[in-house]
């Protein structure tokens, strides 16, 4: 028994000793931890954010980030966590600021997003500034390679990693040209691409829809997550759908009543004010969602009704 007590103790210490738990704190400034093997990491609130999930068969990574630095983190980081490979990098929309490192981890991580990032992608590659927005040593960008998705799914996929599952969902018309909301039903880990971002205006492109983007965030919600990780900002909850849902509705809402007094677009545009909203980053974007608004009302949306 004596004999027996001693080597639990002596494994004690080892493990204590040898093997500490790794908090994300050790990560580094940039990281935090939502679950066990669950990470993300952001330089600021307003930089994009990358996942990092751990299986006992490998590493899956959400979003590879648009600075030289995200990458070189993440790498590290996943270093310490473990010794397995990075086998799945999922990203959760097309544009650059998500999609630009994908060269740092793949191969041999295969790359996993929905149909029509490879197209936006490579439109936004060809833009003549592309590689000098790339924010990375001059010498580096000499050998930059545009990565796209190996796999590109259409509707839903499940992916079963080591002991995970996670179910990646496309949303339509919500942000940029191909989007995905990755959900892990065993943690209820939720990663809702940039849908919605904590208080925060969207730049809405003229392909995206108010009623898309309610669609996704009542879809999302019904989920029952724990914790929502949003494209961009701190990681929440459902109430980050909640907020962006009454936003809308109520922009919506003013609009529908200005058209109704027979007021033009521009006139709209320099009359309408959200003070509700003063708070929120992003108001130089608020053009493009008076003309999202406008266009569900002229289509006949009214989330209020
Ligand atoms: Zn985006």
């Amino acid at each position: 028994m004596k004999a027996r007590l001693a080597s639990i103790f002596l494994s004690v210490i080892f493990f204590s000793v040898f093997v500490p738990a790794l908090q994300a704190q050790d990560l580094g400034p940039h990281f935090k931890k939502l679950a066990d093997g669950i990470y993300v990491e952001a330089t600021s609130e307003a930089s994009s954010t990358c996942g990092i999930i751990l299986t006992k068969a490998g590493v899956v990574l959400i979003d590879s980030g648009f600075r030289a630095s995200d990458a070189q983190e993440v790498t590290e980081a996943v270093r310490k966590l473990t010794p397995l490979p990075i086998l799945f990098l999922i990203d959760t929309e097309a544009h650059p600021d998500h999609t630009t490192n994908h060269w740092v981890f793949s191969p041999p991580a295969v790359v996993i997003a929905g149909e029509g990032t490879t197209e936006s992608m490579k439109k936004a590659f060809a833009a003549p500034d592309f590689l000098t927005r790339i924010d990375m040593p001059r010498a580096a960008l000499t050998n930059y390679q545009l990565i796209t998705p190996q796999v590109e799914y259409h509707e839903k996929m499940t992916l079963h990693v080591g002991e995970r599952t996670l179910e990646l969902m496309r949303l339509a018309n919500v942000h940029s040209e191909a989007d995905t909301a990755i959900w892990l039903p065993s943690e209820r880990v939720l990663f809702a691409a940039s849908a919605a971002v904590p208080k925060s205006l969207d730049n809405i492109r003229s392909f995206v829809t108010i009623q898309d983007k309610i669609n996704a965030f009542t879809m999302m919600k019904a989920l029952n997550p724990e914790i929502v990780v949003t494209g961009h900002g701190s990681p929440g909850t459902v109430k980050t759908f909640d907020e962006s849902t009454q936003y809308y509705t109520l922009l919506v809402d003013r609009v529908k009543k200005m058209v109704q007094e027979g007021k033009s677009e521009d006139q709209i545009k320099q009359e309408l004010r959200m003070p509700e909203y003063d708070s929120w980053a992003g108001k130089d974007r608020m053009p493009t969602n008076i003309d999202a608004a406008y266009r569900a009302v002229k289509a006949g949306y009214s989330p209020g009704d």
